[in-house]
């Protein structure tokens, strides 16, 4: 089974709503390569090993979150980025990347693996007026402690986490956004968490908890984002059934 390049993405940015959002990349096909796709891998980051695997696996489109193209970056394609479009315009391999429409969409995206994986069975965006906005909520019902929602993290991300607040703090409500989320942590205060999971710390990020009032978890970057991209290779795998790999670059950050 195949299915063709721009039909593929013309199903992406409609299932994750990319026209809604502001972001800083370019969202979908970044880089064109052949015009059918048999076999597409998945990963976090479109990094040069992430490609070569692509190559080995003989993969028609790469599928990630961290994709190229960032504002404010320089724009020739000299260097390591040079390297990178090489490998992939010489092996024909597309590029997709969803950025921001990846972290919020409402089940395939990165914010909802992360509630899966705090074992919340349910959740939603923070701002019930903006879909975009990628700040999630949710309630554990009877209450949890906060060093019991920190074991079940590690556990489910194989990582351990940095932790501020009280291990025995009972925990209802929590609100969390996946990887440089750090500045959000004013949000999740004004609106009542008790708890704030992002993928990474900044030094200020621990006074903020402290004197908010809320607990806080920086649980990795790469950590809380491997979610969006592989449930969104798997959702393309059976709805085109072609082949789908997802491969993890281990990243400490
Ligand atoms: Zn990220």
């Amino acid at each position: 089974m195949a299915v063709g390049r721009d039909e593929l993405g013309k199903v992406l940015d409609s299932e994750l709503c990319v026209p809604a959002f502001k972001d800083y990349c370019p969202n979908g096909l970044q880089v064109e390569g052949r015009d059918e796709i048999n076999v597409l891998v998945s990963g976090v980051t479109a990094c040069q090993a992430l490609l070569e695997s692509a190559v080995t696996l003989k993969a028609d489109a790469v599928l990630v979150h961290h994709g190229y193209f960032w504002r404010g970056e320089d724009e020739r394609l000299v260097g390591m980025k040079a390297q990178r479009i090489r490998t992939l315009l010489e092996a024909g391999i597309s590029l997709f990347a969803y950025h921001l429409p990846l972290d919020c969409h409402p089940t395939l995206g990165n914010n909802a693996g992360l509630a899966r994986a705090m074992g919340l069975r349910e959740w939603q965006g923070i701002d019930p007026e903006d879909a975009t906005h990628p700040v999630f909520c949710g309630v554990f019902d009877e209450g949890a402690r906060l060093s019991d929602v920190v074991d079940r993290l590690e556990h489910e991300l194989q990582r351990e986490a940095l932790v501020v607040g009280d291990p025995d703090t009972i925990i209802r409500s929590a609100a969390w956004c996946t990887g440089g989320g750090q500045a959000y942590i004013d949000d999740a205060a004004s609106y009542g968490a008790e708890l704030f999971i992002t993928g990474e710390v900044s030094e200020q990020t621990v006074h903020v908890a402290r004197e908010r009032g809320l607990a806080f978890v920086a649980a990795g970057h790469h950590a809380t984002e491997r979610f969006g991209a592989r449930s969104l290779g798997h959702w393309i795998a059976n709805r085109f059934g072609i082949d789908h790999h997802f491969v993890d670059i281990n990243n400490p950050a």
